[in-house]
């Protein structure tokens, strides 16, 4: 990728060949540094520096880690989970399905209760876009008893304390204004 940069910011005219440098050339793209011409070859845009770029795509790919390892701790709770599978695996994908189904190995083992779900006064329906000042627009997944899972879409997934989320106000709606209830001690909200 820095190959494929510094090849391009020279004046080189690259056309793509081979998996690793069309994935480069695609990045580059994608940050703005190359352009695709009609003719099927990249040139360089100018709009960043070797160094930015160089920057930026290590800025992306640490993103991209960052998903990737919340990704696997979701999967390494599915594994520890001891309620409905079914209702892990499709809260999992964004849907809000309480349980227990009833069929997987967990309740055939300890049948549990119907619908242990999602609590009633949750402050955000499943499936409901919401912003935090620090991982930015996600999804909300899951309620787990008083957690609250959200696939932030720059950051993955985050579980966080239900508690926490309503006396922090950790959590608003996306697309939502300013103007909702103050928000004092913004800046001690992170943590
Ligand atoms: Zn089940």
């Amino acid at each position: 990728m820095g190959k494929a940069a510094a090849a391009l910011a020279a004046g080189e005219l690259t056309e793509p060949d081979g998996r690793q440098q069309i994935a480069a050339l695609v990045r580059l793209a994608d940050l703005g540094a190359a352009a695709w011409q009609a003719g099927g070859e990249v040139r360089w845009t100018g709009a960043l520096t070797v160094a930015d770029v160089l920057a930026a795509s290590d800025a992306q790919t640490e993103r991209e880690n960052e998903i990737e390892r919340t990704r696997l701790a979701m999967m390494r709770h599915y594994a520890e989970h001891d309620g409905c599978r079914r209702s892990f695996l499709l809260s999992y994908f964004g849907q809000d399905y309480p349980g227990p189904c009833g069929n997987c190995d967990n309740d055939r083992e300890h049948p549990q209760p119907p619908a242990a779900g999602v609590p009633a006064d949750v402050p955000f329906a499943v499936g409901a876009r919401v912003v935090s000042e620090r991982w930015g627009e996600g999804t909300v997944q899951r309620y787990d008893g008083d957690q609250v899972t959200v696939l932030f879409d720059e950051h993955g997934y985050r579980e966080l304390y239900l508690p926490v989320v309503a006396e922090r106000g950790l959590l608003r709606p996306a697309g939502a204004h300013e103007c909702g209830p103050p928000h004092p001690r913004r800046a001690a909200r992170d943590r």
